[in-house]
């Protein structure tokens, strides 16, 4: 039997073990530097129907209707008018089984978490060094003890340690200039929108997504801010905890978007967005990436959990083909993923009033293309 050890417990590190502990030939521990995986509540996320195909394989779909929600149409306004420019029918892509869907992120970690049985995951394991001694990989945490596998997968997020331990130079994500705030808001609050939908508000070098995230009228609230950032704010990642901090951003965003709803968001965060710059391909054979440490893309195109998923089912047919690398077919779907979510934010974030009419008489066009939507949509959410 293979021993696999699985470095982070995130979303992709336990749907791969969720997936590898059914093949008998590998025995699979997760490692989890935090005392817990993370059920902190507050946070949205929507998964694409390529994703959900994937995780009704191991048995999404039996999670309560309460729990989750599935819009129809992804609804577009102007931030400035107040307007709606057009809408976008996101369920063409779904079948009776697989639907696009909306939910809490502890609900998926939480679902993913309960898959396995709670000896696979061992916390407070932080890796500070990775060892290869002929096809043997030694892993050392922080509390001075060790493993030895014959596969290393690792999955501890866009920030990844071990990345940057197994390619011996630190390799850092970068700064996408722009700022997240991620609330909940009451629907409620917000009296002229579809609930039933994905709202999006394009601003002036912001723009902002709500979503129901179950059956109870809570909502989920995301803004992209364009922000420069200097490196010294950067490295101090207290200042986006501080109210200070919190309060000034949210000043900025309410020169946009109505005061009523900012004043009734609740659990808000704000945090920078960092994204990939290259694909980092591991040396040794039997080490992967996956998830946010294989590669972050920019939040426009809401794929970051999809892919992450996509990409561990991936390396699990891999496994199971005992073929070792990606295939170059991901390496250009990881870059389309990535250039469609540049295009986005850039439609998105549009300032000039020409340039903004323009982009919504093409939207108006685009949305109802049936060829373009299958080719801009298809080819992400059709895997
Ligand atoms: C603003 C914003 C909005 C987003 N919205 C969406 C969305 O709507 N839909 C979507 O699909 N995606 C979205 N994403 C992206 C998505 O959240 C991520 O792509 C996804 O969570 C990546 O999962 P992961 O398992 O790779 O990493 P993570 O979820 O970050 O998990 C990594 C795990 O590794 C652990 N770890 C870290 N270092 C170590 C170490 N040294 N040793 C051991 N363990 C370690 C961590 O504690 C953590 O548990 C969004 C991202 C942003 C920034």
């Amino acid at each position: 039997m293979k021993k696999v050890a699985i470095i982070g417990g995130g979303i992709s590190g336990l749907y791969i073990a969720s997936l590898l502990k059914q093949n008998c030939n590998y025995e699979i521990i997760v490692y989890e530097k935090n005392n817990s995986v993370n059920l902190e509540k507050g946070y949205g996320i929507q998964l694409s129907v390529n994703s959900i195909k994937l995780l009704n394989q191991i048995g999404f779909q039996k999670l309560t209707l309460e729990e989750k929600f599935n819009p129809n149409k992804v609804d577009f306004y102007s931030l400035k008018n107040q307007k709606k420019i057009c809408d976008l029918n996101i369920s063409t892509f779904n079948n009776a089984d697989d639907k696009y869907t909306t939910l809490q992120r502890f609900t998926l970690i939480d679902f993913l978490k309960n898959k396995l049985p709670s000896n696979l995951i061992n916390y407070n394991k932080k890796v500070i060094e990775v060892q290869n001694v002929s096809e043997i990989i030694k892993v050392i945490f922080e509390d001075n003890s060790s493993i030895e596998c014959d596969y290393l997968i690792i999955s501890d997020g866009i920030f990844s340690k071990t990345r940057s331990l197994i390619s011996n130079k630190e390799t850092k994500p970068r700064y996408f200039n722009s700022i997240a705030i991620r609330g909940t808001i009451d629907q409620k609050i917000l009296q002229n929108i579809d609930h039933k939908n994905i709202s999006l508000f394009l601003g002036s070098n912001l723009h902002s997504v709500v979503y129901p995230v179950n059956k109870n009228g809570q909502l989920n609230f995301v803004a992209i801010l364009r922000k420069n950032l200097n490196s010294v704010e950067l490295a101090d990642y207290s200042l986006f905890n501080s109210e200070e901090f919190t309060s000034s951003t949210l000043l900025e965003i309410s020169k946009q978007i109505d005061v009523n709803i900012i004043e009734n968001l609740k659990e808000i965060k704000c945090f920078p967005v960092f994204v990939s710059t290259k694909i980092s391909q591991p040396k040794n054979k039997n080490t992967f990436l996956i998830g946010d440490a294989f590669f972050a893309f920019p939040p426009t195109f809401a794929q970051g959990a999809s892919q992450s998923i996509e990409v561990s089912h991936e390396l699990y047919q891999n496994f199971k083909n005992e073929n070792n690398q990606f295939n170059k077919e991901r390496i250009k779907r990881t870059k389309m993923i990535d250039r469609k979510s540049r295009l986005n934010y850039f439609a998105f974030h549009l300032s000039n009033p020409l340039m903004c009419f323009v982009r919504n008489l093409i939207m108006r066009y685009l949305v109802k293309n049936k060829k373009f939507i299958n080719s801009y949509l298809g080819k992400i959410y059709k895997n």
